[in-house]
């Protein structure tokens, strides 16, 4: 029977960039995903951006994937902006408050998931079996193992990391808090006459969200979060007419504005499994968290998760233990409930504060909005949140980080 010491469910952006953090071990890690290799290896625009901290650009240099990725299809956000309904007014961030050179930066899905699997494939202890599809999976004290069409694989440690609505982690019995936010994102590129000025705009309109985020030259990836009815009305809009919808909205801040490409369609669900572990088990990304993209911080966080559970793996190789005990395993938890639950439920407060239209919800939001402006220190908070620049008190204590 075929033995690894590690197998990882799911050659995402968090399967492949933690199979790269094992690279430098002795340890033989099998990827398994079920899908085609084509799909993996050369992965198609998917309408995603993703704005990436400063946090998680050192730890893509760290595992060797940030090398993969032409410095042109990286967009620097230097500012933000926040409109709440109609009103001119505007909570904003900028560089200067954070003393860097961006807030952050602007990267194409698919481009991150090219660079990370260009980081595997040398890898010589990362095998990666496309076309695999796990169907069954289980643990005991000394190993773990999956079942796949044809065969049994064993290993010391199992880690899924096969998205938000992970089947495996389901078999493995770990619950997980849905939240079903009945909302749709509808994500797609557009080009248009005036500069954005490297500022990233996020405009609570009532009944909907539109954020702008700042592209390499006149381009921004525009988001509109909507009721999932209407986001399918939406989608029945001609090109034309929905270019100029976006225009209007934004009262041509962006100048004449065309869409560029495909309208991509993500239902809104966020998740946080109960557990991040079992037996000799692991989950991580978005199987561990899957967040709602407003705060941008969905694929920081799987970073975070599977650079954590390395760092621990890496740590146990050095002293000779067990890579899938208990006690690492409940390292890892821990670290990572700390600090994925405010992020997470921050997060969702932000959401339902800013997509409830009751009176009393709208005078909240106005008040938040002033307080952040006018508190230095408060807005000092939130842009370190945002760049993740500083580490939360908690992830300074010893052993957390
Ligand atoms: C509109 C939108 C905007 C976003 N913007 C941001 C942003 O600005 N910043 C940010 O940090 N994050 C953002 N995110 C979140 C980010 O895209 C996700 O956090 C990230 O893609 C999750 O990666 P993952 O590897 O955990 O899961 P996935 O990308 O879902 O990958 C899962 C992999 O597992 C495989 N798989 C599934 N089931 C099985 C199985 N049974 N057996 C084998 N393989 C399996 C799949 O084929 C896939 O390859 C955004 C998300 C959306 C929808």
């Amino acid at each position: 029977m075929m033995k690894y010491d590690v197998i990882i469910i799911g050659a995402g952006p968090a399967g492949l960039s933690f199979a790269c953090s094992l690279a430098n071990t002795s340890l033989r890690v099998l990827v398994l995903d079920s899908s085609p290799l084509k799909s993996i290896e050369n992965p198609t625009e998917d309408g995603r951006e993703i704005a990436l901290t400063h946090a998680s650009l050192d730890s893509m240099r760290e595992i060797g994937a940030w090398q993969h990725i032409d410095k042109d299809d990286v967009a620097p956000i230097c500012a933000a902006k926040v409109f709440d309904g109609d009103s001119a007014y505007s909570l904003s961030f900028d560089n200067d408050q954070a003393d860097l050179e961006a807030l952050g930066y602007l990267v194409p899905n698919h481009i991150i998931r090219q660079a990370l699997y260009k980081a595997v494939k040398p890898l010589s202890n990362v095998t990666l079996r496309c076309d695999s599809q796990v169907t069954d999976l289980a643990s005991c004290e000394s190993h773990a193992w999956v079942e796949l069409s044809d065969e049994r694989i064993e290993c010391d440690l199992l880690v899924s990391a096969d998205s938000r609505f992970s089947q495996t982690r389901r078999k493995m019995g770990i619950a997980a808090s849905m939240n079903d936010f009945s909302r749709s994102a509808i994500v797609c590129r557009m080009t248009h006459s005036l500069p954005h000025h490297q500022t990233a705009l996020e405009c609570f309109h009532y009944g909907r969200t539109l954020a702008v985020l700042p592209m390499q030259g006149n381009k921004s990836s525009i988001v509109v979060t909507v009721s999932s009815d209407e986001a399918e009305s939406i989608q029945r809009l001609s090109d034309e007419q929905f270019s100029s919808d976006i225009q209007q909205r934004l009262k041509g801040q962006l100048g004449d504005m065309q869409l560029a490409g495909v309208r991509h369609l993500y239902p809104l669900v966020g998740v946080h499994a109960k557990r991040f572990i079992s037996q000799r088990f692991a989950v991580i990304g978005d199987a561990a968290v899957g967040m709602h993209p407003v705060t941008a911080h969905g694929f920081n966080l799987g970073l975070r998760s599977q650079q954590t559970l390395a760092n621990e793996i890496i740590k146990a190789i050095e002293k000779g233990t067990d890579i899938g005990s208990m006690q690492l395993l409940e390292r890892y938890q821990r670290k990572h409930m700390l600090s994925t639950r405010p992020m997470y439920h921050g997060t969702n407060l932000v959401v339902g504060l800013f997509t409830n239209d009751t009176f009393g919800a709208k005078v909240a939001r106005k008040m938040t909005m002033r307080l952040a402006n006018n508190l230095a220190p408060l807005k000092k908070a939130i842009t370190a949140k945002l760049t993740e620049k500083n580490v939360p008190f908690f992830m300074k204590l010893p052993g957390l980080r």
